[in-house]
């Protein structure tokens, strides 16, 4: 085979696998190891009977905290673990498990993933490599969103974010769907899961641990002002709306800490204070700039929302999306 061809096609294999295969160079032997650093273990902190959190290193990715930004979840039960996402990278799977071991003997039994945000999945890698024939749960549009492209964008945005510390996983799909409205139980502990439309994207679920009165919320709230890009002012009013009147006493969240219902309220005050002032501002015919230093000024805003990690820097774009969600409501 000439050279030319030879590239050709280890680069077709390549560009499908993504992970370590297409990052080994050419002229590595087999048993040469080709991967980002472990992450140093974060204990897990044990939130009610049955549910532990691993906080988040860090607001946002970066290579001193390898893109641990996220907080992933499990749940303890007498026939297994159940894990609910599995953060940015093999490595942080990796150091999930750890923790879980420090916690149980027991093996997991299936992974859930709570949308196609690539801190949530891209740790998928190491739960299969502990067990081939784990379960990985997901909503099937998180399965179209990474098989249309969002699974090489974010394992590009967490490279280009850690220094390349991720190198070595692999992306691994969920092989499992939920639709929303599924309940079971493993090992006596009941389970329930939640799809609400779009919400933080449109492939959001939350899982209640009803045996607890638990929810892990996925991105749906959130303590923090990030990434709204994928997502709906209207759908997050209505799901947190629906949320808050569970009777559920703890959620979870994925970006900042756990507390009672007094997270999910203010999640929805702080969609609800941006969408209904642009909702005006847009029809007194105000840019999203003139709009910026009026709602800011709001007293939720003020007193609570400026508190959150990204608020300066985020609250700019949170009202582009919510001047476009506007605009689409006119025609819906
Ligand atoms: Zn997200």
């Amino acid at each position: 085979m000439k050279r030319r061809d030879l590239f050709k096609s280890a680069f077709a294999v390549g560009a499908g696998l993504v992970g370590a295969s297409a990052l080994r160079p050419l002229y590595a032997s087999d048993d040469m190891e080709f991967k980002g650093p472990d992450v140093p273990d974060v204990d897990a902190v044990k939130v009610t009977e049955h549910c532990y959190t691993i906080p988040a290193m860090g607001p946002h990715p970066t290579p001193d905290n390898f893109g641990m930004f996220s907080n992933p979840g499990f749940v303890v039960t007498n026939d297994g673990v159940v894990v609910i996402d599995t953060g940015s990278s093999v490595q942080i799977g990796e150091m999930i498990l750890r923790q879980i071991k420090k916690v149980t003997d027991k093996p997991v039994v299936r992974v859930i993933n709570t949308h196609f945000h690539g801190d949530h999945w891209l740790g998928n890698h190491a739960f299969v490599n502990a067990n081939a024939n784990v379960e990985i749960y997901s909503h099937q549009k998180c399965i179209d969103n990474l098989k249309s492209g969002q699974d090489k964008f974010w394992f590009d945005f967490m490279q280009n974010n850690t220094n390349n510390k991720i190198t070595g996983t692999v992306i691994t799909l969920p092989n499992k769907t939920f639709q929303g409205g599924e309940e079971f139980e493993v090992g006596g502990v009941k389970f329930k899961i939640h799809h609400f439309g779009k919400v933080h994207t449109d492939s959001d679920i939350s899982v209640e641990v009803t045996t607890d009165k638990v929810m892990y919320m996925g991105d749906m709230v959130m303590r923090r002002v990030a990434n709204m890009e994928d997502g709906s002012f209207r759908g997050s009013i209505d799901a947190l709306g629906q949320i808050s009147d569970m009777g559920l006493t703890t959620f979870i969240p994925m970006h900042g800490t756990p507390d009672d219902v007094k997270l999910i309220n203010e999640g929805k005050e702080f969609m609800e204070t941006i969408y209904s002032n642009v909702e005006v501002l847009y029809d007194e015919g105000l840019s999203d700039f003139e709009m910026k230093p009026i709602i800011m000024e709001k007293p939720f805003m003020k007193n609570v929302a400026a508190q959150w990690p990204g608020y300066e820097d985020t609250i700019g774009k949170f009202i582009v999306v919510a001047i476009k969600e506007v605009e689409q409501s006119m025609f819906a």
